[in-house]
């Protein structure tokens, strides 16, 4: 009897003899990988939602989250017995943690096959190749100075969506002291404007509308590269050819690097949509300084002012870590003044865990579990306020929401500002942009109903 059994399984469209089950932990830029993959593989390999009748089991790993080695640990001791059933099954791992652990990841799990990191999954059938002559316990985890993202040039794996994810730069330069990106991703590539476009033109081929550009730092795109663009540039460029056929976002920007230039664009650009997420990871200046962040709280609310006086309906989202080394009862008090202020329509926060290898797991004056706990309650009881009180402003309004798809009985959309609206209405609806007026707001979402 077959099961599905992986939830974060994701479904490709392919056409190999052979199979392939590819999981995803973690964050939009791994779904953006596992899609290249599959991609990669199209030749070889058609995706299977069955781990049973899979020839090779791709596990595309992300350490941005706590506990991602034991996750990744517990998910290998249940996959030792498939391979055991089935000595030819090929298992890889790939991503963040397996750039972090390389060959040590043999000593304890021997039936894995495959170590591949970030920027080595452009390798895939090529290492495959080599298991498949005999090779054994292949490691790729090599972080090239000169590496550069290829352009695949093979069929989009992914069709029937409305979103998609586009990654257009990799790694970062920016050393946060909490933050394991720069070891494991490496420093700042950014993708030619051209390899950008043509992936768009397939997207809306496919019927996408709604593209999300993504990047750690999006703002420094361009650097490095062989054209003089950038992020602002290839946002017009986009805008220029595409305008009028897509709606367009991007995440993640720095605070840091959130330009005068990039602020006019949410005024001056049709496809760019009504939404910001800026991470400001704590409202007090001097954790804010610990972590390397380089601005300072006026600062930043100075950014947001001039977004918000440019574009007043923006959504603004952020990313706050609470409990971080040093972090005062009244630095957590800063953090809580400033939500109050900006008043996010979101906030995403956790309570700061230590990434091995970091800079941040040497400091001091660590914060108690507990009292991480605490603040971490607090904090999300008064976003959740805020956040509430910032999506009833939406009741009684007409927005534009673009359907995205079909969920028990109700279809789901999006507006530009990024709110998930639930709406009656008949699947025929799904990938058109509607005209919803909103009779209630919820805790992270709206309900609406279609205007004729
Ligand atoms: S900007 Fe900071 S938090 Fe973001 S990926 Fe780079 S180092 Fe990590």
């Amino acid at each position: 009897m077959k099961s599905l059994v992986t939830e974060n399984h994701q479904v490709f469209v392919s056409k190999g003899p052979k199979k392939c089950h590819i999981i995803t932990f973690g964050c939009q830029m791994n779904e953006y990988d596992s899609k290249t993959m599959a991609q990669l593989l199209m030749d070889d390999y058609q995706q299977t939602p069955f781990l049973e009748e899979a020839d090779l089991i791709l596990i595309n790993t992300c350490s941005i989250r706590e506990k991602a080695e034991h996750k990744l640990y517990s998910l290998l001791g249940r996959l030792k017995r498939l391979k055991k059933r089935n000595p030819t099954l090929k298992i890889g791992v790939c991503g963040c943690v397996a750039q972090q652990l390389g060959e040590r990841l043999f000593e304890r799990m021997a039936h894995v096959d495959l170590v591949i990191g970030p920027q080595g999954l452009y390798r895939l059938p090529i290492l495959l190749k080599a298991l498949e002559e005999g090779e054994k316990h292949i490691t790729d985890t090599t972080l090239r100075d000169d590496f550069d993202i290829p352009f695949i040039d093979a069929p989009l794996p992914r069709v029937g969506d409305v979103r998609a994810y586009l990654t257009i730069m990799q790694g970062c330069n920016n050393f946060c002291t909490y933050c394991i990106v720069p070891y494991v991703r490496g420093r700042e590539v950014s993708r030619p404007s051209e390899h950008i476009m043509k992936e768009i033109e397939g997207l809306i081929e496919q019927g996408v509308k709604d593209i999300t550009l993504l990047g750690q730092n999006v703002n420094s795109y361009g650097r490095g590269l062989n054209e003089n663009i950038d992020f602002t540039g290839l946002l017009k460029k986009i805008e220029k050819a595409f305008g009028k056929d897509i709606r367009l976002r991007f995440t993640t920007s720095h605070p840091k690097d959130l330009s005068d230039e990039l602020i006019d664009c949410f005024k001056e650009l049709q496809s760019l949509c009504e939404h910001l997420h800026l991470p400001v990871q704590s409202g007090s200046n001097s954790v804010l300084k610990r972590m390397n962040r380089h601005y300072t709280i006026e600062a930043y609310l100075e950014k947001l002012e001039k977004l918000r006086s440019l574009c007043p309906e923006i959504t603004i989202t952020t990313d706050l870590i609470v409990g971080f080394p040093g972090e005062s009862r009244d630095d957590f008090q800063k953090t809580m003044e400033l939500l109050k202020k900006v008043r996010y329509d979101q906030a995403f926060a956790f309570k700061y865990s230590e990434r091995p290898g970091t800079p941040a797991v040497n400091f001091g004056q660590k914060v108690p579990e507990e009292e991480k706990s605490k603040r971490l309650n607090e904090l999300l009881e008064l976003q959740n306020q805020i956040g509430l009180e910032q999506y009833k402003k939406l009741e009684g309004k007409v927005v534009e929401v673009l359907v995205e798809g079909v969920k028990g009985d109700q279809l789901v959309g999006r507006t530009r500002g990024n709110h998930i609206v639930n709406i009656e209405g008949e699947s025929e609806l799904v990938g058109r942009i509607m005209n919803v007026y909103i009779e209630k707001a919820c805790h992270h979402s709206l309900n609406g109903k279609v205007m004729h």
